[in-house]
């Protein structure tokens, strides 16, 4: 049996290099960035106003103050988006708002809520507080320098990042194509929902697990018709999905019974399998394989193990195909509210509530059946074999 790490680093190395499309930034949340992008503007371009208020030199109201206030002549008004023509004298201001381009000749700007005119005499602004040199002025380049990397080759678009390329000027972003997802179920006690269920039959609930799952990981999905438990259908399945996707990922037909055809299906049309089993628990029986470029993952049908392992072996696969550098589920510190106990011989990934205080418990009884302790968890904790974890300890948690 293979150890996680040693599946995932095989399943990685067999990823092919990624394929880039170029997308406008509003569609690139959620994709991977293809190649570095520098910005082609200094952010922000020029220096402007901070605020509504007054473009001045600092020097002329250094003795400003409410009681004694300093006269300005006011010499023009420049709104966000137009530019003053002539540069800004001694003993003078010019009205100017948020995002103003800052006039030549100023060096600071005195908030408008530090300012009176006076009725009667509105080509004059009573300045009443000192300003510094730079004041309410944000300059040129202080965001983004021209040239500056603003995203790099493998980042995880956000929106925040992708308001940044928009900012930068860009019109297309080249991000990693989103692969193609199958998902089939197999298993002849499945029905679809919606049908009525017959005598030993079980609505079907993986493919909606993991096609959410694929989507959340950047992918586009197909959702395959159920199949039964025989040999010539599972190969015909298999063979038929492929045709329409990247990455195949089945459920059930991968353990030791003899009903398991989906590994002897898939090498008959031509796949190679890589691997089978790792070493944890849920999810034992896991098989990864290649059909030319294409992946195959066949999972385990028990839904808790389905899902686990989609989250350890295959989320990360789909990541790193759209080029991903970071691909494995994020781990953040939580203290546990009570103990987990693993007293099996395999590292059991269990599932586990935490809090928004960031306090951890079970999700409930921990069997890879069980979906209602799956729906209810946020997180897995991986606790080694033959352990247990004490209440109270801090532990790393990989959230999803
Ligand atoms: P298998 O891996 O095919 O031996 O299935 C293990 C268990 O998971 C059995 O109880 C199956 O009925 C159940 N199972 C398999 N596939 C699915 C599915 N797609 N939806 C719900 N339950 C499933
Ligand atoms: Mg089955």
């Amino acid at each position: 049996m293979l150890e996680l790490e040693d599946a995932l680093a095989r399943i990685l190395s067999a990823i092919p290099a990624p394929a880039a499309e170029t997308v406008p930034p509003a569609q690139a949340d959620g994709r991977v960035l293809a190649d570095t992008v520098r910005s082609a503007v200094a952010l922000p371009p020029f220096d402007n106003s901070a605020m509504d208020g007054y473009a001045v030199r600092a020097a002329s109201v250094r003795s400003a103050r409410a009681d004694a206030p300093v006269r300005l002549r006011l010499a023009g008004k420049v709104a966000a988006g137009h530019v003053f023509g002539g540069e800004l004298e001694e003993r003078a201001c010019i009205r100017v708002f948020t995002g103003s381009p800052l006039p030549r000749g100023a060096d600071a700007v005195v908030m408008q809520e530090d300012t009176r005119v006076e009725p009667g005499q509105p080509e004059e602004v009573l300045v009443l507080d000192a300003v510094q040199v730079g004041e309410n002025v944000r300059l040129a380049g202080e965001d983004v320098n021209l040239g500056a990397v603003v995203a790099a080759a493998g980042d995880m678009l956000g929106p925040g990042a992708v308001s940044l390329l928009a900012a930068a000027g860009l019109t297309g972003v080249r991000v990693g194509r989103a692969p193609v997802v199958a998902v089939l179920a197999t298993g002849s006690e499945l029905r679809e929902p919606g049908l009525p269920l017959g005598p030993g039959q079980i609505y079907e609930s993986n493919r909606a697990g993991l096609a959410a799952l694929a989507r959340r990981a950047g992918a586009r999905t197909v959702v395959c018709p159920l199949v039964a438990d025989v040999l010539a259908d599972t190969r015909q399945a298999i063979e038929g999905a492929f045709r329409d996707c990247d990455i195949l990922v089945s459920s059930g037909g991968v353990s030791v019974g003899e009903m398991d055809f989906v590994k002897r299906a898939f090498e008959e049309i031509g796949g190679e399998m890589q691997f089978w089993k790792i070493a944890i628990k849920p999810g034992r029986p896991f098989a990864f394989g290649r059909q030319g470029e294409k992946l195959f993952f066949g999972l385990p049908g028990n839904p808790v193990s389905a899902h686990v392992t989609f989250l350890l072996l295959v989320r990360p696969a789909l990541l790193r195909w759209q080029g991903a550098r970071d691909v494995s589920l994020p781990a953040h510190p939580g203290v546990l509210a009570e103990p987990l106990v693993n007293s099996g011989p395999r590292r059991h990934f269990m599932r586990v509530k935490v809090e928004r205080d960031g306090t951890v418990r079970s999700a409930g009884a921990q069997a890879s059946h069980l979906l209602a302790s799956l729906a209810g968890a946020n997180g897995l904790v991986d606790v080694p074999p033959h352990t247990s974890l004490a209440r109270g300890a801090t532990v790393p948690v990989l959230w999803w």
